[in-house]
């Protein structure tokens, strides 16, 4: 079996790395020579729109997916009428537009905050006696880890928030002052049979995910159960799917999805029975999904533009490093460390100890 991926990142890095011992092999269409998956399978180096390569990889894969949502719509729609694309294109289209999502959201009856469609400083203006203040102004198009945001605190904050967007459309919605922030990550197959993985706790610095840890039993699972349900449904999802949301007094608030592998899911690597790369694997490929139980109490941290010492990582007791072959730069995702422990209490500790670490070379 091949499998095609948009993206040689390191998420293309993980699916590989859970595919070689299913007897899947590799091949990754990205722009950049150096791409951190470019090893673990052929690289068809060019953009994502080369038509002569993306008809390489059509024909070269049974089944191809993808790393990241912002793959271009009539790239994916190609794809799909040449060969098997998973999860389908619509995913994207959804994932991809901010207004779009939270309007798909809101047809689902999964609440969202409060939000406006903001096309101008006038619009902006106009929204902002009914979202309230605080409030968060967002491009709708290609925004992640917090990139094309602005806090809105007053008025006074309007025209240089959206002086900052230069023009793109934009979405301006209501800050929830949450209580934590979490994400379920599940996956459906071919025949629509769904496995959820236990919730993962979130904490965020500066818009970029720091630290999730494995919450198994946790209250508000089944709520989040429910809505990432109805979103594969409402999608026809195939592959695996990450719900964002926001916990305020017992009620769960969706702020986005991606559909694909997330990295509040890289903790499942060791502490869960099957992780998500392995599972969405066998989704795609139409075979049985693996269990998604917790194994013990896991937590992971991201390493961001700076790396440890390999020494002084493991020597933390429970510690797995996981490095994704990419050189340190500013606000640049280039590793992460999972610990995984019998019981809540000793992993507490631990993860303070990995978080220092990261502290120490963490430039972002
Ligand atoms: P996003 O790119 O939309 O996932 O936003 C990145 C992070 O910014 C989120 O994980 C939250 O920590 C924060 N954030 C985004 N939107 C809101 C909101 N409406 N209210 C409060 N915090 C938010």
């Amino acid at each position: 079996m091949i499998v095609g991926i948009l993206g040689a990142g390191q998420l293309a890095r993980m699916i590989a790395l859970a595919g070689y011992p299913l007897g899947v092999e590799f091949i990754f269409l990205d722009p950049s020579a150096d791409a951190c998956a470019n090893r673990l399978g052929t690289h068809l180096l060019g953009d994502y729109n080369d038509p002569r390569l993306l008809a390489e990889l059509a024909e070269r894969a049974d089944v191809v997916t993808y790393e990241f949502e912002n793959v271009p719509a009539d790239v994916a729609e190609f794809l799909a009428s040449h060969t098997q694309v998973h999860p389908a294109p619509k995913a994207l289209a959804v994932a991809q537009d901010r207004l779009v999502e939270k309007g798909f959201f809101n047809s689902l009856d999964i609440p969202t905050p409060a939000y406006a469609a903001v096309d101008s400083l006038a619009d902006l203006q106009q929204a902002m006696p009914t979202i309230g203040w605080p409030a968060i102004l967002k491009s709708r198009t290609m925004g992640y880890d917090g990139k094309g945001q602005s806090l809105l605190k007053s008025a006074d904050d309007l025209a240089t928030a959206w002086d900052l967007l230069a023009g793109a459309p934009a979405i301006v919605e209501a800050f929830v002052p949450f209580g934590r922030e979490v994400s379920i990550i599940a996956a459906r197959s071919v025949s629509g049979e769904t496995v959820f993985y236990p919730l993962s706790e979130n904490r965020h610095r500066g818009g970029i995910l720091r630290v999730s840890e494995s919450r198994a039993g946790d209250p508000m699972q089944a709520q989040a159960e429910a809505y990432i349900s109805k979103l594969m449904v409402a999608l026809d999802y195939v592959g695996v799917l990450a719900l964002e949301l926001f916990e305020i007094d017992g009620r769960l608030i969706a702020n986005e999805f991606a559909p694909r592998v997330h990295n509040s899911g890289h903790w499942t690597i060791e502490g869960a029975e099957t992780s998500q790369f392995e599972n969405h694997l066998r989704a795609i490929l139409a075979m049985p999904l693996g269990a998604t139980s917790a194994v013990g109490k896991a937590a992971m941290v991201n390493f961001i533009g700076g790396l440890p010492v390999t020494e002084d990582l493991l020597a933390i007791p429970h510690a797995h490093l996981h490095l994704y072959d990419k050189a340190p730069r500013k606000g640049r995702k280039v590793a992460h460390a999972t610990l995984r422990t019998e019981t809540a209490a000793q992993l507490a500790g631990l993860v303070q100890q990995l978080e220092a670490l990261a502290d120490a070379v963490d430039d972002s």
